[in-house]
């Protein structure tokens, strides 16, 4: 069986996994309150003592088991009567970081005046003096908003335990094959650009070469967000949010989309960013594995191996070549475990997201999707065909592998080994150019994001302001998100980060981020796969116009070449490197 298939088929076992014994799923018993820091609940020691509230660590996570819900009758504005939950008797685990908290004494920098009067010992007190690691029981107290249309809502939502456990076991196995493949990078985009500049030998025509790959990064990050504008424009998928979804939303999602604006606040200015390129110590860029400035020091260390004497450099360029072709071997390896990191990863991201959230966000998440097939088929469709004059099947065929990996782990810097190996082997672009234009790429061209950032900004814009957004402020945010794909990292969520810099531009609310956040890790996954193949469809652009002759790879050819594709190369028989060889 082809790899890819394996790949498929791990990404649909996790979505099944994940969907039916998820902490979400329907049908498991909700039965679990989690919530990510005690900050956004009360829990009181006594339900009839407003004081008893219990000093927590404002940022302890917290696992609440249900054991009652009291319920309690209310009328809305609209006279209907209904019977909604007010308190649940809850217990939880005492832990260390509790107790430590405790002895610290009196509780300072919480915002809650009564958190600020607790004495030493008091969490202790309340709870009936309970040692460490022993279960202690609370209750709960439900936030109940009134809808104005009539009706209440009320957080926090019950998800299940099992469905919480069952994932919690599953996510190292997607966390090792992250690991693994982001081992490779570094040494992998070093090596390989610094073979590449250093075979390019003509300088001027690397200069030629980066001028045009940026321009064409830009160009079609402009026009993703432009699509994205327009297709939220004529959706209006705002018009498909009730207030009810509205009230839940922003409730469940108000804390976490502060994190993200103020995530969004500490990033650095242009200037700063662009002279964040120049490393001070390329090896300190190694070990953090930013991309720009090992780019920028790979390509100088290239260059100037071109003017040391020929003899000598060989033996450097020789060794980073060989140094390449191993990790080459090495991703071949971790493509053999894929499907099961693949199944993990996916099975995480469904499980953890409610379907009452993604009924409420249907029609943004349609908006989105539809924006990326237009993006993927149109654009990149015709710049494949016109310029690098290869079909759009054949194109997309070639780029599976690295969407496949950019989809699973959302993160289009984890699958740039994937990416450059379909560049050369699947697409048959030489090794100066894929070595060059998609390490530049993963970090810098991100239309996905781009264009899902239009459609968001629009989609917040008509929850909140009925959607009026000037062509001034849209010409902005096209500049603003152009921009930010620019400075985001190639990882999970980062367009979320970003896209609190774009609504910030045109004038947007940023609290509507809480409206999308519950829905956003799904999408990251459609979007950074078409950031992906934004990169390779540039990649084969740039190597049309150097003259290059695509030639994408079939698959009986991946096959039977052991030093070509996905397939066969662990097949190989292994031979012990013999140094004595070359004496
Ligand atoms: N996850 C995306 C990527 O790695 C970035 C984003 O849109 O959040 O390409």
């Amino acid at each position: 069986m082809k790899i890819y298939t394996k790949i498929l088929i791990g990404m649909l076992v996790g979505a099944v996994v994940g969907l039916t014994l998820g902490p979400q799923s329907p049908l498991l018993e909700a039965d679990l309150y989690h919530v990510h820091s005690a900050e956004q609940v009360t829990l009181l020691a006594d339900p009839e003592d407003p004081d008893s509230e219990l000093p927590l660590p404002p940022e302890a996570e917290l696992r609440l088991s249900k054991l009652d819900v009291v319920t309690t009758s209310k009328v809305d504005a609209s006279g209907d009567r209904h019977e909604i939950p007010e308190l649940a008797r809850v217990s939880f685990r005492f832990s260390r970081h509790m107790a430590l908290f405790d002895d610290k004494g009196p509780v300072r920098g919480s915002d809650r005046e009564v958190l600020r009067e607790k004495e030493r010992g008091d969490l202790r007190a309340l709870l009936g003096a309970p040692r460490t690691g022993q279960r202690v029981e609370a209750w709960l107290v439900f936030e109940t908003i009134e809808l104005d249309g009539g009706g209440f809502v009320t957080t926090p939502e019950p998800i299940s335990e099992l469905g919480l456990t069952i994932i919690s076991y599953l996510s190292p196995i997607g966390e090792l094959f992250m690991r693994l493949i982001m081992m490779v990078i570094v040494p992998l985009v070093f090596a390989s650009l610094l073979v590449g500049i250093a075979s390019l030998g003509d300088i001027r025509k690397l200069g030629r070469l980066g001028g045009k790959t940026l321009g064409l990064y830009l160009a079609t990050t402009a026009t993703a967000i432009t699509i994205g504008l327009v297709s939220a424009h004529l959706v209006n998928p705002g018009g498909f949010v009730g207030e009810r979804d509205r009230a839940a939303l922003q409730a469940q999602f108000d804390q976490d989309a502060d994190d993200q604006v103020a995530a969004a606040a500490e990033a650095p200015s242009t200037v700063e960013n662009l002279l964040q390129i120049v490393p001070e110590n390329p090896v300190a860029s190694m070990t953090e594995g930013d991309m720009l400035q090992i780019i920028f020091f790979a390509v100088l260390f290239g260059i100037a191996l071109t003017l040391v004497k020929s003899d000598r450099s060989r033996q450097v360029v020789g060794f980073f070549d060989t140094v390449q072709q191993a990790m080459i071997v090495i991703i071949h390896m971790v493509m053999a475990v894929a499907p099961f990191g693949v199944a993990a990863l996916i099975a995480e991201v469904l499980g953890s997201s409610g379907f009452s959230v993604l009924k409420a966000l249907v029609v943004y998440g349609l908006t989105v999707l539809l924006g990326l097939a237009i993006l993927a088929g149109g654009v990149y469709g015709g710049l494949v065909r016109v310029i690098a004059k290869v079909g759009w099947i054949r194109f997309m065929k070639a780029a599976r592998p690295a969407q496949l990996i950019g989809f699973s782990t959302s993160s289009s810097a984890a699958a740039l080994p994937v990416t450059m190996q379909c560049a050369r082997d699947n697409l048959g672009v030489s090794r100066p150019v894929s070595s060059f234009v998609l390490p530049l790429g993963s970090t810098v061209n991100m239309d996905g994001t781009a264009l899902y950032q239009g459609v968001a900004a629009v989609f917040i814009a008509q929850v909140f302001t009925g959607g009026d957004l000037s062509l001034g402020t849209q010409i902005s945010m096209v500049l603003a998100a152009t921009m930010a794909s620019i400075g985001a990292a190639g990882v999970p969520g980062a367009g979320m980060i970003t896209l609190a810099m774009v609504l910030t531009t045109a004038g947007i609310p940023t609290e509507g981020i809480a409206l999308i956040l519950g829905v956003d890790r799904i999408l990251d996954m459609f979007r950074t796969g078409v950031n992906v193949t934004g990169d390779l469809a540039v990649t084969s652009v740039m190597a049309a116009t150097e003259g290059e002759k695509l030639d994408p790879m079939s698959s009986d050819a991946d096959q039977s070449d052991p030093d070509r594709g996905f397939e066969g190369r662990l097949d190989r028989e292994p031979s012990p490197v013999d140094l004595e060889d070359d004496k």
